[in-house]
C-alpha cells in the first residue's frame, strides 16, 4: 500500500481516506475537518494541498505528498497564492464580508497550481449569514477549487453546509505516540529524554496532543517559559491545600505576570490544573491534560474536598472574566487571594 501523509501522527482512518479519494480522483470539493484544537487540522489541510499538487502525484515510488518536489515545498513553506488561508482577523466571528470576497475570489483561475484550495480557519465560528452566503459557492465550485473547513465542532456548522461536505475526523494523540514520534525524529528530543526525562513529559503534557506544539517547545526559549508557568500552578495548589500562610501567599502573588494576557493564560492553566484534581477525585481512569504524573495528581487532590476544588474553578474563572472586563490586575488577583483564602 502506498505511503501516504507520512508526518500526519496516527489518524490512520483520515489518511487512508485521503490517500484513496486522491488516487481515485473522486476528492469531493469540500470536506469539513473536525477536530479539537491542537490535533492538526491546519497541518493535514496544507498536506491535502501539497497532495494535489505534488509533482509525484502519480508515482507510488514516492510518499504522497513527496514532501520535496518544489510544488510540494512551495506549498509546505506557506508561499503557493493558489493555497488560501480564511480566517476571523480580530474579529470575534467570520462574518458575511470575507465571505463574499471569498466567491468573488474563486472564480480567478489557480496562478499556477492546478487547483486552489481554501482552508477556512474556525469554521465554526462563521456567522449564519456568512454559512448561508457560502453554500451556493460550496455546492457548485469551479472545478479547481477546493474548500477545508476547519472546525471544532462541526454540529455547531448548519446542516446545510455539513450536508454538501464530508466531515473528516482529526483525533488527539497520546502522551505516549508524541514522544515515540519525537524521539525517533527529533534528535534533541532524544538527548532531552536522557538527561531530562521529566521536563520532556512535562513539555509533551502542556503541548495537548498537539505534535507541532510539542515540536516547537523543544526551543528552549519556548520552554523555559512554559516550565516556569507550570511551577507556578503547582505552587497554587500547594498554597491553596496548605495552611495558610500570608508571606508564602503574597510571595506568590508578586511572582505572578502583571500583564493580562500572560495572567489570564496562568488562571487557565490552574483551572485545567484543577480540572485534573476533581478528576482523580471522581475515577481513576480519566486522562489527565496539566499533569505527566497520575500519582502526582492524586495526592494533591487528597488535600481538597470536591466542593473546594469547585469553589477554587468558580474563584479562577469569575477572575478570568474580570481581567477581560478590564479590571486591574494587581487588585483582581489580590481579591482572588482573599476569597480563597490565602491572606489572614
Ligand atoms: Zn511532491
Amino acid at each position: 500500500m502506498r505511503a501516504a501523509f507520512t508526518d500526519i501522527v496516527e489518524n490512520q482512518r483520515l489518511r487512508e481516506r485521503l490517500r484513496d479519494d486522491i488516487a481515485a480522483s473522486s476528492l469531493s470539493h469540500a470536506y469539513i475537518l473536525e477536530g479539537a484544537e491542537g490535533t492538526g487540522k491546519h497541518t493535514v489541510a496544507m498536506r491535502i494541498a501539497a497532495a494535489l499538487a505534488c509533482q509525484n502525484k502519480n508515482d507510488p515510488a514516492h510518499a504522497l505528498p513527496c514532501m520535496e518536489c518544489p510544488s510540494c515545498k512551495k506549498i509546505l513553506a506557506g508561499n503557493s497564492p493558489d493555497v488560501i488561508t480564511v480566517n476571523r482577523g480580530d474579529k470575534a466571528t467570520l462574518g458575511v464580508e470575507a465571505v463574499r470576497e471569498l466567491k468573488t475570489d474563486v472564480y480567478i483561475p489557480p496562478n499556477d497550481l492546478t487547483n486552489k484550495i481554501y482552508i477556512i480557519e474556525e469554521a465554526h465560528l462563521m456567522t449564519v449569514q456568512a454559512q448561508n452566503a457560502l453554500l451556493l459557492t460550496l455546492e457548485e465550485p469551479p472545478s479547481y477549487v477546493l474548500f477545508l473547513l476547519l472546525c471544532e465542532n462541526a454540529a455547531t456548522l448548519l446542516e446545510t453546509v455539513r450536508s454538501r461536505a464530508p466531515t473528516l475526523h482529526t483525533e488527539p494523540i497520546s502522551s505516549e505516540q508524541i514522544e515515540r514520534y519525537l524521539r525517533q525524529n527529533i534528535p534533541e528530543a532524544e538527548k532531552f529524554a536522557r538527561e531530562n526525562p521529566q521536563q520532556l513529559a512535562e513539555l509533551i503534557t502542556a503541548s495537548a496532543g498537539s505534535i507541532g506544539r510539542a515540536r516547537a517547545l523543544l526551543d528552549s526559549k519556548r520552554h523555559v517559559p512554559i516550565l516556569e508557568s507550570r511551577k507556578r500552578t503547582r505552587e497554587f495548589i500547594r498554597l491553596c491545600s496548605s495552611k495558610r500562610n500570608s508571606a508564602q501567599t503574597l510571595r506568590f502573588l508578586a511572582s505572578l505576570s502583571q500583564k493580562r494576557d500572560e495572567l489570564t493564560e496562568q488562571c487557565n492553566e490552574i483551572l485545567l490544573c484543577l480540572r485534573d484534581l476533581l478528576l482523580c477525585k471522581q475515577t481513576e481512569h480519566a486522562p489527565l491534560c496539566f499533569f505527566s504524573d497520575r500519582e502526582e495528581a492524586c495526592t494533591l487532590a487528597y488535600g481538597f474536598t470536591t466542593p473546594e476544588l469547585l469553589a477554587l474553578c468558580d474563584g479562577i474563572t469569575d477572575t478570568i472574566e474580570r481581567l477581560r472586563y478590564n479590571a486591574n490586575v494587581r487588585l483582581t488577583m489580590t481579591a482572588f487571594a482573599v476569597r480563597c483564602g490565602l491572606l489572614q
